[in-house]
């Protein structure tokens, strides 16, 4: 969503008269588009705005600007924090920058009020000639206690179907072939008579995109048309992202997830059940407050049982302005470190053993260029969503090619072009 918001106000700057330049130095307005998820993230700008102090020291009348999420959580005070920055603008108001810039009547130079943003302002972005996302919603109505995202940016509300099946329709005249739906919640978008299994299946049939993604889902949502839908469809690729943070029941409502295991772990059945070939990822938390050793196993238990293809697993940390920060955050860290690195361990032998599963077959994918370590190979992503690494030069990138798996490891796949059946 990041990347996509950062287009969009690219190119709201260039329609006002700005041009992109290759190398920061040249600048003469910085944007650093935040997110507030994860401490690390937000110590990473402080980082990046003492960094390109130096270029402001050199050409006073350089702008920089910090935009969406940080800037929704710090307003006022990451100007006192940092005064070289000039303008501050939170998630519903960083469209709004070129009219901060040129002093349009109404802006300021920190805005961070909720209501202003008008969603059809989000346009879709393309990743590559060949890959797009489109933004279908916005915003969190879920308020898990350790989230920040509700807070930054506000209520949930969703495009319109028609909108969206236009935005893709458009792209693929443009030569997109795998577009991306996002939301922070794309299994509860609503507009009118439409769900999201309704609006995914109406972007497969009326859009003509060849290969169809989505992402983020919430396992209270996910429904069994949607499972149903996806099978029925094979421009839908076969990879579902289901965050289920905790193995504990209890956990998880401290969490404020609203579903219990034993939901999650239906849900998880009836997808295996109903795609034959299925990629599950997820996110998971180890080290919640009052999260005992017990309950950490629990959670253990559920990597086991549900065998995830990948996983991006942390350790708590406290986010200030959520729920969770007014707990006592009293799992000790190197008892959070040693749960997180044992998960670590165990999820990798077992990507390793569910890429196993890939050697042998057939996978369409889609090329996006050279691998970075050997340019020798050429990269692609399986439908799955999963890497894969071949000996070939010169193919077009954005098309999709038949890979056989020949080998792999917990990361990577590594195949050969065969002819297609
Ligand atoms: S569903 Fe929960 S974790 Fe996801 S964005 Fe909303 S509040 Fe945050």
């Amino acid at each position: 969503m990041n990347l996509a918001d950062s287009s969009t106000l690219a190119s709201s700057l260039i329609t006002r008269g700005y041009r992109r330049v290759a190398d920061e130095k040249d600048a003469d307005l910085i944007v650093l588009n935040t997110c507030s998820v994860r401490e690390k993230a937000e110590s990473r700008v402080f980082g990046r705005l003492g960094e390109i102090y130096k270029y402001k020291r050199e050409k006073p009348y350089m702008k920089i600007a910090v935009v969406r999420c940080m800037a929704q959580r710090l307003a006022d005070e990451l100007i006192k924090k940092v005064p070289h920055v000039d303008y501050v603008l939170g998630t519903d108001r960083l469209f709004e920058l070129p009219d901060a810039i040129e002093g349009i009547e109404g802006t300021s130079s920190v805005m961070t009020a909720f209501g202003h943003e008008n969603i059809d302002m989000i346009e879709p972005v393309k990743e590559s000639p060949y890959s797009g996302f489109v933004t279908i919603s916005r915003g969190c109505d879920n308020f898990c206690t350790y989230c920040i995202v509700p807070y930054v940016r506000g209520k949930e509300r969703s495009h319109s179907d028609d909108y969206i099946v236009d935005a893709v329709k458009k792209m693929v005249d443009e030569g997109v072939v795998e577009a991306t739906l996002l939301g922070q919640n794309v299994n509860s978008y609503k507009f009118g008579d439409t769900d999201f299994p309704k609006l995914l299946s109406r972007v497969s049939k009326e859009s003509g995109i060849k290969r169809l993604r989505y992402m983020t889902s919430h396992p209270k949502d996910l429904s069994k048309r949607l499972v149903d839908v996806m099978a029925e469809d094979p421009t839908i690729m076969p990879h579902i992202h289901l965050p289920v943070q905790a193995g504990s029941n209890r956990v998880l409502q401290k969490m404020g997830r609203i579903y219990t295991v034993e939901h999650y772990l239906k849900i998880i059945e009836y997808i295996k059940k109903n795609l034959p070939y299925v990629v599950l990822t997820t996110d998971i938390i180890v080290g919640y407050p009052t999260e005992t050793e017990e309950e950490y196993e629990a959670t253990l238990k559920v990597v086991s049982e549900v065998q995830y293809d990948s996983a991006f697993m942390f350790r708590y940390s406290v986010r200030p302005g959520t729920e969770a920060a007014k707990f006592i955050d009293d799992v000790p860290e190197e008892d959070k470190i040693r749960r997180l690195n044992k998960l670590i361990k165990m999820q990798q032998k077992i990507s390793y053993d569910q890429n196993q599963r890939e050697v042998n077959q057939v996978r369409f994918s889609l090329i996006e260029g050279y691998s970075k370590r050997n340019p020798e190979k050429m990269r692609a992503r399986t439908d799955g969503n999963k890497t894969v690494l071949f000996e070939a030069q010169g193919l077009d990138e954005g098309s999709i090619v038949p890979v056989k798996i020949l080998a792999a490891d917990a990361f990577t796949l590594h195949g050969e072009i065969v002819k297609p059946n």
